[in-house]
């Protein structure tokens, strides 16, 4: 592995590399036969021709967030010095390395009066969200965060470089738009920004024992909610809070939060999107496990109220519910909620669920089969097989498991 132009690379038994292999969900052991950072796009089509000639396998892992376990003896590649973000305000879009964060590229945008899709971390990078569809603040308006991308500049497992539009590689740019990982190395990501000249949000505390009184409100609200609101309810062993981001003026959110305000409750945290930061540190928690469900009746709200915590429901549907399955590989996205519970769902959901899970919300053991319908499952598999028959490149949840 010395024998590589990459500079950064760590072993077993050199210093750091213990701390160098653990993800952000650092529970999960990791034996890797080395790290690597890659300083630009050369270097990691260096890594990949060196990877392809030995026979080994890379995984892509800028942070951690997403990680499954399944990497035993593969060479580990972190992108985090590859960080530059670049904002044209006037063509409203972004330029993004492939280890650039979504904190770097909101505050960013929004120097501009722009905000970007990101999801409810912002220590999460843009190209492993993006590569995984990426379900945002806004994609009850806007779809998948995927559809806002642009171009993506990419090193294939071949160890060539290209840079990918859905006009110079349909095949390509669909399966990177959702579809994870697993076909090529994203060096580059060019985005479309999103104007807000009217975003009101914020979230509102309740102690954990109002829950079955917040999830009534938040049913009745999302019924008939409007694609530019959207709610996240997220219940902790003390409080139960929903967080607001509406994409219009603030008279118009009050009159559409009546149900929420009768609750009392109180304001807490910034306006978004400055509160889209997380702490950004590591975390030992349990793994998490994540549903989409079909409804949500008197039983399932029964249900969701008395399961221990942690929760967090979100109301999906709009935008994802007409997604083009032309465009990306998360195709269309029918469930109005998306449920993440501690590690076991609670007991009697069974029903209400319908067994597809978002790309982005796998947890380690599930597969990419739990994430595409058999269809999408095929074209992704035929898509690794023609880009990447020798294995060279491996996602976190492949599509071949
Ligand atoms: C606290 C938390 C909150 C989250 N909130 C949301 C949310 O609101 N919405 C949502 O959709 N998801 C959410 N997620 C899931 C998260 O978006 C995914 O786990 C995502 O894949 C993380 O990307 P990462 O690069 O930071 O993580 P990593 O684990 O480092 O990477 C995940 C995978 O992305 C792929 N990848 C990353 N970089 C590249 C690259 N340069 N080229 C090719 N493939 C690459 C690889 O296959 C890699 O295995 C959340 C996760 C956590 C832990």
């Amino acid at each position: 592995m010395r024998d590589t132009r990459v500079r950064n690379v760590l072993l077993p038994g050199d210093a750091g590399f213990g701390e160098a292999a653990t993800p952000w969900a650092a529970g999960i052991r990791q034996p890797v036969i080395a790290v690597v950072e890659a300083a630009d796009a050369a270097e990691v089509a260096d890594l990949v021709r060196y990877a392809a000639d030995a026979g080994l396998t890379i995984s892509v892992q800028p942070s951690g967030h997403g990680a499954s376990g399944d990497v035993a003896g593969v060479i580990l590649l972190r992108t985090g010095l590859m960080d530059r973000v670049e904002v044209d305000p006037a063509r409203r879009t972004a330029r993004v390395e492939a280890g650039a964060r979504w904190d770097r590229v909101l505050a960013e945008a929004a120097r501009h009066g722009l905000t970007g899709p990101s999801g409810s971390s912002a220590t999460v990078s843009v190209a492993g969200f993006m590569a995984g569809g990426g379900l945002s603040r806004f994609s009850r308006g806007h779809g998948w965060a995927s559809d806002s991308v642009r171009a993506l500049e990419v090193v294939g497992a071949d160890g060539r470089a290209a840079r990918v539009t859905a006009g110079t590689d349909p095949e390509l740019f669909w399966a990177l738009r959702g579809g994870g990982g697993d076909f090529a190395v994203i060096t580059g990501i060019e985005l479309d920004l999103l104007p807000i000249p009217h975003l009101h949000g914020g979230r509102i505390l309740w102690p954990a024992a109002r829950t079955g009184e917040v999830l009534r409100a938040f049913r009745q609200i999302t019924a008939t909610a409007p694609r530019e609101l959207s709610l996240w309810v997220t219940r902790s062993r003390t409080t139960v809070a929903v967080e607001v981001t509406h994409l219009g003026r603030v008279d118009d959110a009050r009159d559409l939060l009546a149900p929420l305000e009768r609750l009392g409750g109180s304001l807490a945290g910034d306006p978004v999107p400055a509160a889209l930061a997380d702490a950004g540190v590591r975390t030992r928690r349990s793994p998490f496990r994540a549903e989409l469900l079909t409804g949500l009746n008197d039983q399932v709200l029964d249900l969701l109220a008395s399961a221990p915590p942690p929760l967090h429901l979100r109301h999906l549907a709009g935008a994802l519910a007409e997604a083009d399955p032309a465009r990306g590989a998360g195709g269309t996205l029918a469930e109005p909620y998306l449920l993440v519970t501690g590690p076991v769902i609670p007991a009697g959901l069974g029903p209400h669920v319908s067994g597809r899970k978002p790309y982005t919300f796998l947890a380690p053991g599930e597969s990419a089969a739990h994430a595409f319908p058999p269809p999408t499952l095929t074209r992704l598999r035929h898509i690794k097989d023609t880009r990447d028959p020798h294995r060279v490149l491996r996602a976190n949840f492949p599509v071949h498991q």
